[in-house]
This record gives C-alpha cells, sequence and structure tokens, in this order.
C-alpha cells in the first residue's frame, strides 16, 4: 500500500515539534496575562454556521470549504476559521448572559481548499483570540499589542502591523456603493475575478493583488471620507490607545478583511520573511456577528495567527527552546548485565523527574555514546564501569566533556543538582 499525507497536509515530525511546543507554550502564557481562557470547539460545524457568518460570496464559502453530508443526511463542514465557532460557543452556553464580556483563546487546525504553497496549506493551524462583548476602542489596541507582544516573545522581530477601519455595517453599504461607482468606468481593465467581485463582494477588489487591479484600486478615493463620526471617532480612539501603549503600526486606506462578519477595525501583521504569503496574521472587529446568531447587538474583536507562518518566520531564530533535547540523561551500559540495572534505574530517575533514556537495541557502548551524542542529550551515565568499583557511576557531561565518579547511592541527587546548574546557566 503506497498511502501518503494528502496534498496541503503534513506531518509534523519531532524534529520539528518543538517549534509549535514552544510556540504554543509562549502562547498559553501570553494569552494567560491578558485574561483569555482556552476554548475547545469541535473541527466539524454544521455547514450553515460558516455559510451564514462568513458570507456566501467570500472565496472561502465559495472554493475552499471541505464539505459533505453525514449519515444522516445533515451538511457539515471541516471549520475553516475559528471565529464563528466560538461566537456560537458564547451564545450556546450563554456568556451572553452569565458574563458579558468573555475572553477566549484557541489552538488548532483549520481546513481550506486552495492552492498549496509555501505559507499554504490544506490543513493548517491558528492560534487565534476572540473577545466578546465591548465596543471599547481600547479593547482593539490592546488585542493588537498582544499579537505583537507575542510574536516577539516567540522571538519573531520587526513584524510590520498595519490597521485600517472598514466602518459600521451602514458604512460598509455606503462604500461598496461608491467603490461601485468609483470603479465603473475602469471595468473592462479589471482582473476577471475582480469583475465578479465588482458585483457580488467589492471590497474584495482591494485586496487583489493584480498590478493592474492594484494601480486602479490605488487611486481611489480614501474610504475614510465616507465613514459615520462615530467609526471615525472610534478609529481615532484606536489610534491614540496604540499610541499609548506604543504599538508601532502603519495606516493601510486598502486593508480589507475577505469575510462578511467584519466591522470597523482591520488589522494585518505581515513579516519580510514570508514571501509571496507574507501575512503571519489578521484580525479586526465584528461587532453584528453575535447578533445575527440570534444574540443581542455585541462588541467584539479577534485575530489569528497561521502556526505554519510562524514557523517559517522562525526558522532562521535556533532558541535553546527549539533545539535543545528533551532527555536529559542516557545511560549508556556497558556489558549485558548492567542493562537490567539501568533499566531500572531509568525508571527510578524518571519517577525523580529526569528524563532518562537507555539503549533497547543491544548496540556496543561506542554506538550507544554516538547515539546520545545525535540525540543531543546532557549527559551519559556509563553503567558497570569502571570495572574494579561497581559502586561508582562515570557521568560525562556532553556539553564540555568532563567526565567524573559518582558514588551510585548519591546519583539522583547529584543528577539533580547538575540538571539544576545546566538550567541556571543555559
Ligand atoms: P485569515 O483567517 O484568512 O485571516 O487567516 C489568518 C492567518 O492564518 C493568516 O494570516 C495566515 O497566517 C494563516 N492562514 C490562513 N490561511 C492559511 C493557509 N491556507 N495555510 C496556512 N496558513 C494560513
Amino acid at each position: 500500500m503506497n498511502v501518503r499525507t494528502l496534498r496541503g497536509t503534513n506531518d509534523i515530525l519531532p524534529a520539528e515539534i518543538k517549534k509549535w511546543q514552544f510556540i504554543e507554550e509562549v502562547a498559553r502564557k501570553t494569552f494567560r496575562l491578558y485574561g483569555y481562557e482556552e476554548l475547545r470547539t469541535p473541527i466539524i460545524e454544521e455547514t450553515a454556521l460558516f455559510t451564514r457568518t462568513i458570507g456566501e460570496t467570500t472565496d472561502i464559502v465559495e472554493k475552499q470549504m471541505y464539505t459533505f453530508q453525514d449519515q444522516a443526511k445533515r451538511k457539515i463542514s471541516l471549520r475553516p476559521e475559528a471565529t464563528a465557532s466560538v461566537a456560537r460557543a458564547y451564545l450556546e452556553h450563554a456568556f451572553d448572559k452569565k458574563r458579558k464580556f468573555a475572553k477566549f483563546y484557541y489552538i488548532g487546525p483549520m481546513f481550506r481548499s486552495e492552492r498549496p504553497q509555501k505559507g499554504r496549506m490544506r490543513q493548517f493551524h491558528q492560534i487565534g483570540v476572540e473577545a466578546i462583548g465591548s465596543y471599547d476602542p481600547c479593547l482593539d489596541a490592546e488585542i493588537m499589542s498582544l499579537a505583537i507582544n507575542l510574536l516577539k516573545k516567540i522571538g519573531i522581530a520587526q513584524p510590520n502591523l498595519a490597521i485600517n477601519t472598514l466602518g459600521c455595517r451602514k458604512d460598509k453599504k455606503k462604500i461598496a456603493k461608491e467603490l461601485r461607482e468609483n470603479l465603473k468606468a475602469q471595468f473592462s481593465e479589471l482582473c476577471k475575478s475582480c469583475q465578479q467581485r465588482f458585483s457580488r463582494n467589492v471590497f474584495r477588489v482591494l485586496d487583489c493583488k493584480n498590478e493592474n487591479c492594484r494601480k486602479i484600486t490605488h487611486k481611489l478615493p480614501s474610504l475614510h471620507q465616507s465613514l459615520c463620526p462615530a467609526c471615525s471617532e472610534h478609529f481615532k480612539e484606536v489610534k491614540k490607545a496604540l499610541d499609548i501603549l506604543d504599538v508601532k503600526y502603519s495606516v493601510d486606506d486598502y486593508l480589507v478583511r475577505g469575510l462578511d462578519y467584519y466591522t470597523k477595525t482591520a488589522f494585518e501583521i505581515t513579516h519580510k520573511a514570508l514571501g509571496s504569503q507574507d501575512a503571519l496574521g489578521a484580525g479586526g472587529r465584528y461587532d453584528n456577528l453575535v447578533s445575527d446568531m440570534d444574540g443581542e447587538e455585541t462588541g467584539a474583536i479577534g485575530f489569528a495567527l497561521g502556526v505554519e507562518r510562524l514557523i517559517i518566520a522562525l526558522s532562521d531564530h535556533e532558541s535553546k527552546e527549539t533545539t535543545d533535547s528533551s532527555i536529559d540523561l542516557y545511560i549508556a551500559t556497558k556489558e549485558e548485565k548492567a542493562h537490567e540495572e539501568s533499566f531500572k534505574m531509568a525508571d527510578l530517575l524518571r519517577r525523580e523527574g529526569i528524563a532518562t533514556e537507555i539503549d533497547y537495541l543491544n548496540r556496543s557502548l561506542k554506538s550507544q555514546m554516538r547515539a546520545a551524542d545525535k540525540n543531543g542529550v546532557k549527559f551519559v551515565a556509563i553503567s558497570g564501569e569502571p570495572e574494579n568499583n561497581r559502586e561508582k557511576i562515570i557521568l560525562k557531561d556532553m556539553g564540555t566533556g568532563q567526565q567524573e565518579e559518582i558514588d551510585k547511592n548519591d546519583f539522583v541527587k547529584e543528577m539533580k543538582r547538575k540538571l539544576q546548574d545546566y538550567e541556571a546557566h543555559a
């Protein structure tokens, strides 16, 4: 049987998983500092959840969802994103009644049937947050600051934050009408996709990467001219709050978000290491989503970062956290009879919190040492040596190459001390 992974999906191998775990750990810690709690929603949802909220004329709903019928003929989709699921959970579990304001974070796989390329997968992973229940512009700034701080903590230097406002739903309608009027004369010069977008979802014309379309759209009057006073003021307040937090940003008048539910603040974080798919993450307000799902009018904002792209941006950055072996100690044995002893000792050491490995391939001492070195273990204990003093264990520090003899009875205590020293000096 020659079965391989599906196109656009990946096995994440142990050699790479450290970076994933490191990113997830830093994210969890950082989110906790800002008061976010983890929410795990199902990977499958009723298709209607996405079609009704993301929008019928968006790329995700039109082309990218993995949708199937289950045995009971229900229409089900693999989640292409998590915001709609989080809003569903907020209402389903009555957070609107219990708390009003709730902050959630999620980490997990999303599915979109796109043409795979560097940084674009069919199963990809997002780390995201949603703060539901407030219209406060300081929350917009806080969430952007959180995203930037998280990237810095992960070790991704110089991310670019671009912000814009799309206005409220009323403004969006007005802006869409104006966009169509302003683009009408150049309709035939737009690319084929934009000609379709023109009537179906004109905002997406602003998102087009085609050179010609860009030339046309960048001559359009700023969308900001059409904002209502409240949305103008909100955007002003967001910028002021970003300045208070000392978050660097640029305003991009043409930045839009592809999904229907976005209103007011929209933002995108890019990084130069990424190439053509340069967005590390994106987010924005969605003040109508909860009411569209039959809840009350509820202000909300969130963002999602793409983990695969974080890994790409991080690939030059090798840190202790992403490269260190998880094994503290390898017990190598010279003779077969020492094997049973090391087998028992490994169990004792693990109980004491020391990550230990032994040989299961009946290898020579030399090749055990080679394997330990290759795996990047911190220390190797040689059991069964020295021959004339079986009460001693030889311990080799693989970093410095230094060897010493340690009394068997003191070994666990000594190992703990050495590992503490190792951590302190790392
Ligand atoms: P979006 O929900 O489309 O705004 O996506 C938010 C972030 O998720 C993007 O900025 C990317 O980092 C990541 N992302 C979205 N789609 C993909 C994909 N197909 N493959 C990998 N990452 C993706």
